[in-house]
């Protein structure tokens, strides 16, 4: 019997293997999709890995300094194995120009972060797991269900195990739900007899229309940022990452309410868009080797297994997307992830294995009032005040709220392209370094985001109106378009 079964070979659920395998735990991770990474290179992941259980896995992804620095102190082996298969090592704040940093500072070295597309990634912690002593990977295994012959208390479950398509039952003391945003475990959970989790749902509202480029055999490399990776503009983000092997991918991000910026899926439309923003345009000028590929119905969505005080079952917690997603933009799915299996593995170090509820609901609490949590809750703060801004500007008036949190955050983004110790507290917020109250704690800094940001434009960086950027796409043309 294995200790622990992980549902889900994805970016977490590989992680998580690794953190609990190398506490001694025996792991077996069951992966629905049968395709192995194959033993080639880049391109030929990036070209033939098959993945249709993560709808994501050819859109543009960015591992965040955070991701890079848990995993090198925990795992460093997947940051090497990353390395060696093309990931771009690359510090955030140093490539930006020296008008926007002032300079190297000590200390910057934190922005470092190594980072590739998405295939590369998780093939690089696929690798790793599969020499790393006590994790077995599975593929071509969907689970199907709950094992939960006995109740740890009335109306709870205790899960001992799963079955899989064809019947067979494999057992463990613990599941582990790393099913992703598309987990169907709750339903599980429902099946075997528990109260259904609580589950928070609903469309993020974003629409991201991505590309991928490349510079290779032009000796071009990765194009120098001029600004952060995630540029606010009127009606529409930009987001611009590095990835491995001199390729990069580029998302225009607006409301799935704006049927003009609809026109955006067609190839002209985007580059003529993109090539409207001076600070951006450069990523575009190269080969693109993707189609212009679009993904709405993005969900939020928040789990939990402990409702009113009790578990809904014991023997299962979920990591990851599986417990929690959002809106991607920020790029905080990876780095939150290796957060909370951290945090699950650290309270399996000290939980009694006699007592199946006190894991449950420790986990839950961790979960809630720890780094994951937190950084969740302020990621979806963000989206949801974005995304009503770019509602607002698509009617064309002004996003107006009482939240003193988004007037700070816009202060901020404003200050950062004018202050250089704007731009390192932006920076530790962005690459999840730090809190917001740390980050903004340094002597001096508050004071010059409201000198520099308070009365600055809503849209700093230089770049159309919402009329230049329908003029520039032509879509005043496509003005019916529904
Ligand atoms: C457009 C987009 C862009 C993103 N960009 C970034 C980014 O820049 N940086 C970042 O950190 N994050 C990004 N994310 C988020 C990131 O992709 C997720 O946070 C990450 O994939 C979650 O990993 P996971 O292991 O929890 O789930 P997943 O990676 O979704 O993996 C879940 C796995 O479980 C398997 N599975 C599901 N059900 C079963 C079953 N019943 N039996 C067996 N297997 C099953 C699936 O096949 C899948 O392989 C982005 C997401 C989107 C949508």
């Amino acid at each position: 019997m294995p200790d622990i079964l992980v549902l889900g070979a994805g970016l977490n659920g590989l992680t998580t293997a690794l953190l609990l395998a190398r506490d001694g735990h025996r792991v077996t991770v069951l992966e629905r999709d049968p395709a192995e990474p194959g033993a080639g290179g880049a391109e030929e992941l990036w070209r033939d890995w098959e993945r249709s259980g993560v709808n994501q896995f050819r859109l543009v992804h960015l591992m965040l300094p955070r991701w890079r620095a848990e995993m090198e102190r925990e795992l460093p082996e997947t940051i090497a194995e990353l390395e060696a298969l093309g990931g771009l090592r690359v510090n955030l704040v140093r490539e930006l120009p020296d008008a926007l940093t002032g300079g190297v500072r000590e200390g910057d070295e934190r922005f470092e972060t190594v980072t590739g597309r998405r295939p590369v990634v998780e093939a690089a912690l696929a690798a790793v797991a599969a020499r790393t002593p006590g994790v077995t990977v599975h593929r071509g295994v969907k689970v199907t269900g709950l094992v939960a012959a006995e109740a740890s208390a009335p109306g709870v479950p205790h899960v001992s195990g799963v079955t899989v398509e064809g019947g067979q039952t494999l057992l463990a003391e613990l599941v582990v739900d790393a099913g992703g945003r598309r987990s169907t475990v709750a339903d599980m959970v429902a099946t075997a007899g528990g109260r259904r989790p609580a589950e928070e749902r609903e469309d993020s509202g974003f629409v991201y229309y991505t590309r991928h480029f490349s510079s290779r055999g032009t000796g071009g490399g990765v194009p120098a940022s001029q600004d952060v990776l995630l540029q606010s503009f009127d009606s529409l983000s930009v987001l611009t990452l590095a990835c491995d092997n001199d390729t990069w991918g580029v998302g225009l991000i607006v409301s799935s309410r704006d049927r003009r910026l609809r026109a955006l899926r067609e190839a002209g439309a985007w580059g003529r868009a993109l090539a409207s923003y001076p600070t951006a345009a450069h990523w575009g000028e190269a080969e693109p080797i993707t189609p212009v590929q679009a993904i709405a119905g993005i969900e939020d969505r928040h789990r939990r297994y402990v409702v009113d005080g009790a578990p809904t079952a014991t023997g299962l917690v979920a990591v990851g997307d599986s417990w929690a997603c959002t809106n991607p933009s920020l790029g905080r799915g990876s780095s939150i992830g290796v957060l909370h299996a951290c945090a699950l593995r650290d309270l399996l170090r000290e939980t009694d294995p006699a007592k199946p509820d006190d894991l449950v609901l420790r986990f839950d609490e961790a979960t809630e009032t720890g780094a994951a949590g937190s950084f969740f809750r302020a990621t979806l703060a963000f989206d949801r005040h974005r995304l009503a801004e770019l509602n607002a500007d698509m009617n064309g008036v002004r996003y107006e709220t009482d939240d003193p949190g988004w007037a700070f955050t816009k202060a901020l983004q404003a200050a950062a392209l004018r202050d250089p110790d704007a731009l390192r507290a932006r920076s530790l917020i962005g690459s999840l370094l730090e809190t917001p109250d740390a980050a903004l704690a340094r002597p001096g800094v508050m004071d010059r985001v409201i000198e520099l940001g308070a009365d600055a434009p809503q849209y700093p960086a230089p770049g159309p109106d919402r009329a230049g950027l329908l003029a520039a796409i032509g879509g005043e043309g496509l003005a019916g378009l529904s």
